[in-house]
């Protein structure tokens, strides 16, 4: 085996964090680890797929399930175009009588991407293929002092060679997993601790004072922001709620009823300009101003304001709006931001 991956795999073994996906070889378990950890902290995911595992046992158990009933449970995690896949991947499974075994076969289930795909092989069947997300980027890039940026395609083409190179023959889900928390607990972002890294002599990023620099990105998401406005609308026991079916952000979510600006119009009039909520402004209800939310997607910033009107008698139906008992809310899957401002408001 390549030194470096001995190195790594004995500092595995001495530091690595128990964890339940790292106890078990199924794939069905395998992949639910690795759908909730993409761009979610461990800490953070631990809860969700526990839960997850707990609601649905099996690959079937998810199949069976209703989107709403899926995207509750994933309330919180935010990208939810992640359970959403996950749930038509599962659908999909079960439609062709089981699990892929192969790495073309996993490629093909939606939302699986090469590295899912990589990390099922891996760590189900150890299928030697190597598994590279950002912190095995990071790790490499620096070790080998590579400038290629990580997020071109020749980039991601040569380090994925690099990986390939280092994979060891045998043992090969073992040495992905010790990379992976190595570049999580090591080799972090910032500041890392190289005054007691195993790898000490054989990083050239640390030989040429390059760390800080690595990994290289050649360019930065562009950001969008955007202004909502949400109202609030209830009497005493119902409230109006909003199912978001566009192809937008938050698919299949419940929300407020909302008017999107094409930005931040504080003078707009509420709510006599707002078309969309026609049905509402013939309530004629005095809307109250709530409360204000700065909130930060990957690629959004989304500049929120809440308002209130409580209605007297009943909340004649609408077409836009399911009306709901108020006491039901938590049974519904709410972007975090709602939920954010619902509880700045009390
Ligand atoms: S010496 Fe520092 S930069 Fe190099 S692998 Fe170790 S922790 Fe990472």
């Amino acid at each position: 085996m390549d030194a470096i991956a001995e190195i790594l795999i004995d500092w595995y073994d001495t530091h690595h964090r128990e964890l339940p996906w790292r106890e078990t070889r199924d794939p069905y378990a395998v992949w639910i680890s690795e759908i909730i950890l993409q761009q979610t902290r461990v800490a953070q995911g631990y809860d969700y797929y526990v839960r997850f595992l707990r609601t649905f046992p099996t690959v079937e158990a998810l199949a069976a399930a209703d989107e709403d009933r899926v995207l509750r449970l994933w309330q919180g995690l935010g990208y939810y175009s992640r359970a959403r896949n996950l749930h038509a991947a599962a659908r999909q499974i079960v439609a062709q009588g089981g699990f892929p075994t192969t790495y073309e076969g996993l490629l093909r289930l939606r939302g699986v991407g090469e590295y899912t795909a990589a990390a099922i092989g891996s760590f189900a069947y150890g299928i030697p293929l190597a598994v590279v997300d950002g912190n095995v980027y990071r790790v490499l890039s620096r070790l080998f002092a590579a400038t290629e940026p990580i997020d071109t395609t020749s980039g991601k083409k040569l380090f994925a060679q690099m990986a390939t190179q280092l994979l060891p023959g045998e043992a090969s889900a073992h040495y992905n997993q010790a990379i992976m928390e190595f570049g999580a607990l090591q080799c972090v972002p910032h500041s890392p601790r190289c005054d007691v890294c195993p790898l000490v002599g054989k990083c050239l990023a640390l030989a040429r004072g390059m760390v800080d620099e690595l990994p290289v990105k050649s360019h930065r998401t562009k950001v969008t922001e955007r202004w909502f406005h949400y109202f609030y609308v209830h009497n005493a026991t119902h409230m109006y709620l909003h199912h978001r079916t566009a192809n937008d952000i938050w698919r299949g979510l419940y929300e407020l009823p909302l008017l999107e600006t094409p930005g931040n119009l504080n003078d707009f009039k509420v709510p006599k300009d707002l078309n969309n909520l026609k049905d509402i402004n013939s309530l004629t209800p005095a809307f109250r101003f709530c409360a204000t939310r700065r909130h930060v997607l990957s690629h959004q910033v989304i500049h929120a304001t809440l308002y209130e009107a409580e209605v007297q008698g009943e909340l004649p139906p609408s077409p836009l709006y399911n009306t709901i008992r108020i006491d039901d809310l938590d049974d519904y899957a709410l972007p975090r931001l709602v939920t954010l401002l619902l509880g700045d408001r009390e």
